[in-house]
């Protein structure tokens, strides 16, 4: 909702579109219900219903206070674009399990790639997948979606941050060994290959500006499968 103070000091929320369609005609609420609203940024209200239309829908503010549903550990999944639904699993699945940020990239082996002209698009489709499973699972922050980001610029946006980069490959460092290395950190950066992987000079490049290239194990997991598993890990671990 969009919360502003009143003349004689109540703080009012007003909500629109498809969610007071939502409230008003799928839920049939009435003035009087009480209801839990976020703003998409962390908050959340407790309000009172005032009005209600399928258009709009208003309430005076009771009480607001931090999202509780928030996890403390910000994690954003680098995760290389995966072919059709596979994309859209992990970002849905994603939300639900606490990632705050997602950057879809290309690398050198990346089989799903749209055609410049649809990045665009692509995003908004991805967004909505996110906003509605941020909604659906009762998220105070609506994780944001990046745009399609190639390779080049992933290094640079990575650097002097806490990175994991999930590593097939890796044979000496498990992700268990790589955390407890670690005091409680606030951000996590999760670093998530293509169907075909990373080359090895990709994890070269990361591990180079001091990544840290782990293991989620000895089982070859899919591609979709690894980043929401590795951020529940995380959040596990990290008790956030
Ligand atoms: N060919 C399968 C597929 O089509 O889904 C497996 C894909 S696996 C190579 C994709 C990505 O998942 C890898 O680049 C890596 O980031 C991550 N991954 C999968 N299993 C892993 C493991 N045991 N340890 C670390 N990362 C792993």
């Amino acid at each position: 909702p969009s919360a502003l103070r009143t003349e004689d000091g109540r703080q009012q929320v007003t909500i629109t579109g498809e969610d007071a369609h939502h409230l008003g005609r799928v839920l049939r609420a009435q003035p009087g219900d009480r209801i839990k609203a976020t703003d998409g940024r962390g908050n959340l209200y407790e309000v009172v219903l005032t009005v209600v239309t399928p258009e709009t829908v208003r309430g005076d503010v009771l009480a607001v206070g931090p999202d509780q549903a928030e996890p403390a550990l910000k994690i954003t999944l680098f995760q290389s674009i995966l072919k059709g639904e596979k994309m859209d699993w992990v970002l849905q699945k994603g939300t639900e399990i606490g990632i705050t940020a997602f950057v879809p990239f290309l690398s050198a082996r990346t089989i799903a790639r749209p055609a410049p002209n649809q990045y665009a698009k692509k995003q908004e489709r991805w967004q909505n997948i996110v906003t509605a499973a941020a909604k659906q699972s009762g998220r105070g922050l609506i994780p944001k979606v990046y745009p399609v980001t190639p390779w080049s610029a992933v290094p640079s946006m990575l650097a002097g941050q806490f990175t994991l980069v999930a590593w097939e490959g890796e044979t000496t460092c498990s992700l268990r060994q790589a955390l407890s290395q670690r005091e409680q950190p606030t951000a996590v950066q999760l670093v998530i290959g293509p169907e075909g992987g990373f080359s090895p000079e990709e994890v070269a490049v990361l591990v180079a500006q001091g990544a840290l290239s782990v293991s989620l194990g000895p089982r070859i997991l899919r591609a979709e499968t690894a980043g929401p598993l590795a951020a529940g890990l995380l959040l596990f671990h990290y008790g956030a």
